[in-house]
């Protein structure tokens, strides 16, 4: 640390992503990141619009985000776009956390350095002893800026619809902030509650179950008086901050539905069979609506197991945060790398 650094932030523990290694015959399970390559299309649009690369990109990203609400059945207006969902997510703390947030203990890493980040208070709520979220902490309290990640990170547990309206409803004075980056691996989106309540914001991802997770493309969808807030940050940060070959990416990437739903159901196929055999090899598997599975395996804490399959070239994500030291989280890959992580497990299980 340098002696120039603001005060403010000289206690900030910064985001810890999973790492990133650019070696060749690893088996990546530890970013959730999707087996398959962007869809049909994608590339050629990324290339096209390389070719204009001396022009700054659209900053209304209009073609994008009428797509996007051709798409959901929303008003454009209703849409903004981000330089992945982290950046948005990063843009509503700030924006709707004045009063402070509350959150589960275990969920996504990023919610309390945003907060740190902003000076914003943070509550913190356990999860129960199965690792849900029981709705009546959250319901009716309409103090403070509610963040749920549903399916939540890194249980892979998910809220039904009905639960998160209670929870909208019940916070008519506070945002509530919805973040889908797993929903489309089988759960429920709140999307279709957008028209009915001003106070919720749902925020989703291009890097999961699109396929492109290193081009950085995120959005949200709320009203527009909430649309309209999180584009005054933008715009006082950053209003270029989705380029223009992420723009013609996402784009064509949302015009070819059919390979968006053959590789998530691909992807819910080979969560369902990995579940099963980490189950038959003992382990305590959570119910996942999530491309990835937190389970515990048994008689080997979370950070041996880790360890081990890395030394066969496999990796997954260890959580060193309490109550979960027994669990790891494994992201769903193809079957060729789920059989051989069962593989390896048995290896290290004998
Ligand atoms: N929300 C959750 C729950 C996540 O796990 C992630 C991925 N790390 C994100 C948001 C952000 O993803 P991205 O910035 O790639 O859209």
């Amino acid at each position: 640390m340098s002696r120039f650094l603001n005060e403010r932030l000289q206690g900030l523990e910064a985001y810890v992503p999973g790492e990133q290694p650019r070696v060749m015959n690893l088996i990546k399970l530890n970013t959730n990141e999707s087996p398959f390559p962007p869809a049909p299309g994608v590339k050629e649009a990324a290339e096209k619009a390389a070719g204009t690369l001396q022009l700054y990109n659209d900053l209304t990203a209009a073609g994008l985000i009428r797509l996007l609400a051709d798409t959901w059945g929303l008003e454009p207006d209703e849409i903004t776009v981000s330089n992945g969902s982290d950046e948005i997510l990063a843009f509503a703390f700030q924006a709707f956390g004045g009063h402070g947030l509350v959150f589960p203990d275990i969920t996504y890493g990023f919610y309390p350095v945003w907060a740190a980040l902003y000076g914003l208070d943070a509550e913190i709520v356990p999860l129960d002893e199965d690792f849900g979220v029981d709705i009546r902490d959250y319901c009716g309290r309409n103090d403070r800026c509610i963040v749920l990640a549903n399916p939540n990170a890194p249980t892979g547990r998910a809220l039904p619809l009905s639960d998160l309206e209670s929870i909208v409803a019940g916070n008519p004075d506070q945002v509530v902030i919805v973040d889908e980056a797993y929903v489309d691996f089988g759960a429920e989106s709140a999307a279709a509650l957008v028209p009915k309540y001003e106070n919720l914001l749902v925020v989703q991802t291009f890097s999961k179950s699109r396929q492109l997770a290193g081009g950085r493309l995120g959005f949200a969808m709320g009203s527009s008086a909430l649309i309209g807030d999180l584009n005054r940050v933008r715009y006082s940060f950053h209003p270029y901050n989705v380029n223009s070959m992420t723009q013609a990416a996402g784009e064509a990437a949302l015009r070819q539905p059919e390979y968006f739903e053959a590789c998530r159901k691909t992807i819910m196929e080979n969560r369902e069979w990995t579940e099963k055999q980490l189950a038959a090899l003992g382990f305590r598997v959570l119910p996942s609506k999530a491309n990835f599975l937190f389970a515990s395996a048994p008689g080997i804490g979370g950070k041996a197991y880790q360890e081990k399959l890395r030394e066969r070239n496999i990796l997954i994500r260890y959580f060193d945060w309490p109550r979960v030291r027994d669990f790891v989280r494994i992201t769903i890959g193809s079957m060729a790398q789920m059989e051989a992580l069962i593989q390896a497990t048995k290896e290290i299980l004998t």
